[in-house]
């Protein structure tokens, strides 16, 4: 602490710092803070199959652009490559000739879904596509259910086991087809995160119809996601808080064939049924794609063996909402849920 004598001391033409220095110091203060709290830029554009808005944290809007830019190209550079909706796409081709040369990227996510097949014992298998042909083409044509004996038919072509890879050559058994709907969506928002890295980019959501990754965090706080209410879509459950982190929500109400939500998009692979224990898989990772592909595979596998397999993993948590309206978290989800898991409450 200067005394009074010192500071007497001091000439008198230096006497100006009194009055300017706490000056310089609130400004210096200020412009820290207007550095911290860089503005938010938003793009939503329609992609794989749902809405995907891309916010990305930078004080420059132009750089913040350029790079949501070239996330979108990256975005659709890799569906053309995998959606089963467009004909020309690697993985259409290989349904249709049964044996292709694969790009790294299908390549990739084949060895993501080899790999949860084998977690999930089978009930993560991308080769129900047979199965789910048979639904859609029912409900299209009667609105009914398909025939046991047809589900039982199209069952033959399933397995993981149906599809090898050798080197770059991906090839399938006779009939057998795939679809990537239960994990593509996670890879290509991690692609796009990545894409946004290497244009300078720290801080970014992207939200691609509620499958969610967050780059960094929003201006020294966590990014927050409301958790809509499975059975309203107009209200939501609980706020999660991540900071670099993956969310996504595998439920039976996003696409469905009758208005009970009996049969849906999700399929057991074991029995040719639509899953029917979970009403909604909330599933947190660090990768999106590790998101996607558990959220769907917990969503399959229950709430009893789904829970085991979230808590044998390290760095992941899950909700569930059973049927019964009941919600089951997993160790360290609390953590993830501003307020708790007790304000949830149970859904209506
Ligand atoms: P969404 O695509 O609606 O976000 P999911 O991530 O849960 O939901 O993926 C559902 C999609 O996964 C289905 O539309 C279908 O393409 C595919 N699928 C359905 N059942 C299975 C399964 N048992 N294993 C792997 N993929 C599946
Ligand atoms: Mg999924």
């Amino acid at each position: 602490m200067p005394s009074s004598r010192t500071r007497l001391r001091i000439p008198d033409e230096l006497r100006w710092l009194y009055i300017t220095a706490p000056l310089i110091l609130l400004a210096l203060v200020l412009l820290t803070e207007a550095r911290d709290a860089r503005p938010a830029t938003r793009v939503m554009r329609p992609a794989m199959g749902t809405s995907v808005t891309i916010t990305v944290l930078h004080h420059s809007r132009r750089r913040a652009r350029g790079a949501i830019e070239a996330a979108f190209g990256e975005i659709e550079r890799i569906e053309a490559a995998l959606s089963v909706y467009r004909d020309s796409s690697q993985v259409s081709r290989l349904n249709r000739s049964g044996s292709i040369e694969a790009g790294p990227d299908l390549i990739a996510v084949l060895g993501a879904a080899g790999r949860y097949y084998e977690l999930s014992r089978g009930a993560f298998d991308i080769t129900v596509k047979p199965v789910l042909e048979v639904y859609d083409r029912s409900f299209t044509r009667s609105g009914q259910p398909p025939t046991a004996a047809r589900i039982d038919s199209a069952r033959r072509l399933e397995g993981f086991e149906r599809l090898s890879i050798t080197g770059k050559r991906v090839a399938l058994s006779e009939g057998t087809r795939i679809d990537l709907g239960g994990l593509a969506k996670g890879y290509i928002i991690d692609r796009a995160v990545e894409t946004l890295k290497r244009a300078g980019i720290r801080d970014a959501l992207v939200n691609a119809g509620g499958d969610i990754r967050a780059l960094g965090d929003n201006n020294g706080e966590p990014w927050r996601i409301a958790l809509q209410n499975p059975r309203d879509p107009g209200d939501y459950l609980a706020v999660i808080e991540i900071t670099d982190g993956s969310v996504t929500t595998s439920g039976d109400y996003e696409r469905y064939f009758d208005p009970g939500f009996e049969h849906h998009h999700i399929v057991d692979p074991r029995t040719g049924r639509s899953a029917t224990a979970l009403i909604s898989a909330t599933v947190m990772t660090a990768l999106a794609v590790d998101a996607d592909a558990l959220s769907t595979s917990v969503f399959v596998l229950g709430p009893e063996a789904g829970l085991a397999l979230v808590e044998d993993l390290a760095g992941v948590e899950a909700l569930l909402i059973t049927r019964d309206r009941e919600i089951v978290a997993s160790t360290g989800m609390a953590d993830f849920i501003r307020g708790g898991i007790r304000d949830i409450g149970r859904v209506r």
